[in-house]
């Protein structure tokens, strides 16, 4: 599977560096509330399996950044801005 593809990076344990994903959630902290879904204005995420959102669509990603800022457990990041 590409990277990005169908998937979120899920980090369990303290911080890492970002990985090949665009995006990254850090499992621990997420409580699978579902606003970084909801927010999505590309519908690039959905929630997945224990409630915890991946990206469905990595080319759908705009790397808009709004799940990070809207996610109030600070748990998911974007590590990749697309350009133009
Ligand atoms: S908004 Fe944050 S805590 Fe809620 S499901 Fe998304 S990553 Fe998890
Ligand atoms: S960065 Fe924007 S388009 Fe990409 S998953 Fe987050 S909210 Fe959706």
């Amino acid at each position: 599977m590409p990277a990005g593809k169908g998937k979120v990076s899920e980090v369990g344990e303290a911080l890492r560096l970002p990985t090949a994903d665009p995006v990254v959630v850090f499992a621990k902290w997420c409580k699978g509330c579902g606003i970084c879904v909801e927010f999505c204005p590309t519908k690039a995420l959905a929630m997945g399996k224990e409630d915890r959102p991946y990206l469905l669509d990595a080319d759908r990603c705009s790397s808009c950044g709004m799940c990070e800022i809207r996610c109030p457990d600070f748990a998911i990041n974007v590590t990749h801005r697309k350009r133009g």
